[in-house]
């Protein structure tokens, strides 16, 4: 059973306490963008197998939306993180590593941050 843990209220969370929310990490398109960007944003989703990032909402605890990295294929769980992060902290991406050295984030790190 997956088990993630809260970042707001620290519970540790089964599956069926949590409703998911997708693939985390989404970029939304504005007013002046194409059509192609428009529908990728609805409905292009990566459906990766390995390391992938999601949104949970802890349903039946706090109710807040935080975000999970996970592998699909093995249900190890790197690390869970708020929702308002723009990309996972340096830690959880240091476990990936760790865990998976062939992994390499799909990102541009910004300048001045550890990823
Ligand atoms: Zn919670």
């Amino acid at each position: 059973m997956l088990i993630l843990t809260c970042p707001y209220c620290g519970v540790n969370a089964e599956e069926t306490e949590l409703h998911p929310g997708g693939e985390a990490h989404l970029a939304r398109i504005g007013p002046n963008g194409t059509d192609d960007e428009f529908e990728a944003y609805l409905f292009a989703r990566k459906n990766a197998k390995g390391v992938h990032f999601e949104r949970w909402r802890h349903a039946y605890g706090c109710g807040k939306w935080f975000l999970a990295a996970r592998c699909t294929a093995t249900l190890q769980v790197f690390g869970t993180y708020r929702a308002q992060t723009p990309h996972p902290p340096a830690d959880i991406v240091e476990a990936i590593r760790k865990a998976r050295p062939d992994w390499t984030p799909d990102w541009t790190p910004a300048e001045g941050t550890a990823e």
